[in-house]
């Protein structure tokens, strides 16, 4: 009998704790900063960052975090932000990154919901947790960062630099499995409450890898890379785990960044790495025109969230020289799914092709198993006409929600996760979306649950029907509109509708303009059939 050949490679867990060992000692001398308003960036060293990251995880120790427990931070991009993301992970704890653009009714689920132990909560946004303080149970500690120089610490609670200055370093971190839980972010639904979404070590992992390679988005050590993708949103794309893995130069935007600063740190910094939703860019494509700021050591804009526009693509390539590379991901996916790269045989194609083929969303990475279904189930061709859900498997694709039975449709029985985006894949297999089955609206990157606005409207009494739809929007990607049908005979006005919504809604969610139809249509099952109203509505011209 031949001796056994398979398993002879080392089963060597995919930790993050290898990533960051590996950066202490390769990248010591490379830099991370923040944005500080009216400052200079602070500037430390990757020993800097290792060193204190390392006392974190003895003081999270000391305040009696246990393998598995849920350490939560509430705060803007920052190198304190970037801490806590290593040293909860790595010390076996969560990473539970909160979401501060929230109803306080969210955020106070999501941190019941986690179990959230600790929070580290900048002093700015720290008010939303005062708000709901004794309704979170479960936090037996919230440590104050000060995100500005002359930040107050409120409510006498204990402060980060102070607490970290006392506790001892942890000596070496613990042995951990490649399927531990890493971190968690929640992600907005149709309905019902945000779901969990809980990341793995091998998960993340392999995701920093997929970032790294070259037909991806080959974030390397030579790039400066430049966080304005809030912490809270799928991990910064998970470009601040990828950006220590690489030993990366890595600036973060500090609190509420405006275009103007990105712009005046990348031309001053010569960032080459720098993602965002739409929205961003379109402020950003503004200023340049009009301020002349040279952004040319861009090498690569990951943009996604929503759909880019085309122009936008080709205006960053013509005018400024800066090369943006459309995304498709979701939290659920760690983020990435596809980037819509030009293939080799594609370089001499005419300009316009090109473009059309950019301002796709892009094909899989590797890594990344893609499908799309119609509504009987059936697996449509790559054709570019053949429309279907989009549906992904991957070692970075979520497997189940956390602790939430209900999620459970959005799973096929062979193991594939329903996104909720439609789309048709072309023969080169680029995905271009065309539609979504899940009802939310994502202005300016953020979530909006139509059905949650039109079934707060027909609270109104003078309301019979309402139906909230997207239409686009220049500066926000889309906007919601509220189309209302009144009861007979009453007569209501736009602006007692959005009174009425004031208080329930978090401000950027309050619809701007309100019409009035005289019926919602309806699909044969009598359901609001939004598509009609989407196509009347699609060349809406939004007032504000
Ligand atoms: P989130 O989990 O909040 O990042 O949202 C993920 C969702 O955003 C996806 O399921 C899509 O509906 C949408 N999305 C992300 N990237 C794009 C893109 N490039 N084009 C169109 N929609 C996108």
């Amino acid at each position: 009998m031949s001796a056994p050949l398979n398993d002879l490679m080392m089963n060597y867990p995919l930790t993050l704790t290898h990533f960051f060992e590996r950066s202490r000692r390769l990248f010591a001398k490379k830099t991370i900063a923040t944005r500080v308003p009216g400052r200079p960036l602070f500037r430390y060293t990757y020993a800097d960052f290792a060193e204190r990251t390392m006392r974190l995880a003895g003081l999270l120790r000391e305040l009696g975090i246990k393998k598995g427990d849920r350490v939560a931070t509430l705060a803007w991009n920052s190198h304190r932000h970037l801490e806590v993301y290593w040293a909860a992970p790595l010390s076996g704890a969560v990473l539970h990154t909160l979401n501060f653009r929230l109803s306080a009714q969210d955020l106070t689920y999501i941190i019941n919901h986690a179990e959230d132990s600790v929070i580290f909560a900048d002093a700015s946004v720290y008010p939303m947790l005062a708000a709901i303080r004794d309704k979170i149970p479960t936090v037996k500690q919230i440590v104050c960062m000060k995100d500005t120089v002359d930040a107050a610490v409120p409510d006498g609670l204990p402060e980060y630099e102070a607490l970290l200055a006392r506790a001892a370093p942890l000596d070496r971190w613990p042995q951990l499995d490649e399927t531990d839980a890493l971190g968690m972010c929640y992600t907005s639904g149709t309905t019902g409450h945000p779901k969990g979404v809980v990341y793995t070590h091998r998960g993340i992992f392999l995701h920093c890898m997929a970032q790294a390679a070259a037909d991806t988005m080959a974030l390397s050590e030579n790039d400066v890379i430049l966080h304005v993708v809030p912490m809270f949103h799928a991990n910064a794309w998970c470009v601040p785990y990828g950006g220590v893995m690489t030993g990366a130069t890595q600036i973060f935007a500090g609190p509420n960044i405006q275009p103007k600063d990105i712009c005046e740190i990348v031309q001053a910094e010569k960032v080459s790495f720098v993602g965002a939703v739409p929205t961003v860019w379109i402020a950003i494509k503004e200023l340049v025109e009009k301020d002349g700021f040279d952004i040319s050591s861009i090498r690569c804009i990951p943009i996604g969230g929503s759909a880019a526009p085309r122009s936008l693509i080709e205006a960053f390539d013509k005018k400024f020289n800066a090369t943006m590379m459309h995304a498709w991901g979701m939290t659920e996916m760690s983020p990435i799914g596809t980037l819509a790269r030009l293939k080799s045989y594609m370089r001499d194609w005419a300009e316009d092709d090109q473009y059309a083929v950019r301002a796709k969303q892009g094909y899989a990475v590797a890594g990344v198993d893609l499908r799309i279904v119609n509504d009987e189930g059936v697996e449509q061709p790559w054709d570019g006409k053949s429309m279907g859900e989009i549906q992904v498997r991957g070692p970075w694709v979520l497997k189940s929600y956390y602790n939430n039975a209900a999620a459970a449709d959005r799973f096929t029985g062979d193991g594939w996760f329903r996104t909720g985006d439609v789309a048709v894949i072309d023969p080169d297999g680029y995905i271009q979306i065309t539609d979504r089955t899940k009802d939310l609206i994502k202005s300016g990157g953020e979530w909006i649950s139509s059905i949650d606005v039109e079934s707060m409207i027909m609270g109104h009494p003078k309301v019979l029907e309402a139906a909230v739809i997207a239409v686009p929007h220049p500066k926000w990607v889309e906007r919601p509109l509220a189309c209302v049908v009144p009861k007979p005979g009453v007569t209501v006005e736009a602006a007692e509708i959005v009174d009425f919504l004031r208080d329930k809604l978090a401000r950027w969610a309050l619809p701007d303009e309100v019409v009035f139809i005289d019926a919602v249509p309806k699909t044969s099952v009598g359901k609001f059939d939004k598509k009609v109203l989407r196509e009347r509505f699609k060349n809406w011209q939004p007032k504000s």
